[in-house]
């Protein structure tokens, strides 16, 4: 899949936290979670995900926050800019940069949407992306494509 570009980079809304990452997404996906809902303040998240080891961060490091056991959510602790989800996957460690951070969201279009269980009952999207109501596993088979 070459959907993405092989590099981003982005930041918090001061600049004081800057990142890179030299690789394309493992993925892109709307979270309709609570806790991400929480940890923005948004109706809905969208965050573009990394494996650990393409990512740097280019400026002050982010501060961190542990949301739930395995699972960190980082911010700029000077402007409060939500930055990431960081947890546990396969042994490895995934970074979720939320999309807005990213200077350039327009190249990083979500492919799903997960936690769809979870979402605000006025929100939906007007897309055709399948519609998980969790978190899909190995077996990724929507519970629905398209909104209600
Ligand atoms: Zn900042
Ligand atoms: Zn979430």
């Amino acid at each position: 899949m070459s959907q993405y570009p092989n590099s981003a980079a982005g930041g918090c809304l001061c600049g004081a936290v800057r990142y890179q990452a030299t690789a394309e997404p493992d993925f892109v996906a709307y979270c309709h979670c609570t806790s991400c809902r929480k940890a923005t303040g948004a109706p809905v998240a969208v965050y573009a995900t990394y494996a650990e080891k393409d990512v740097q961060f280019t400026k002050r490091k982010r501060s961190v926050f542990a949301s739930s056991p395995g699972v960190s959510r980082t911010f700029c602790g000077d402007c409060g800019t939500p930055i990431s989800y960081e947890a546990e996957w396969n042994g490895d460690i995934v970074i979720g940069f939320f999309i807005s951070t990213l200077d350039e969201p327009d190249n990083f279009p979500p492919q799903k949407h997960v936690a769809h269980g979870d979402r605000i009952s006025w929100f939906d999207a007007a897309d055709e992306l399948p519609r998980f109501l969790g978190f899909p596993g190995a077996v990724q088979k929507p519970d629905r494509v398209g909104p209600e």
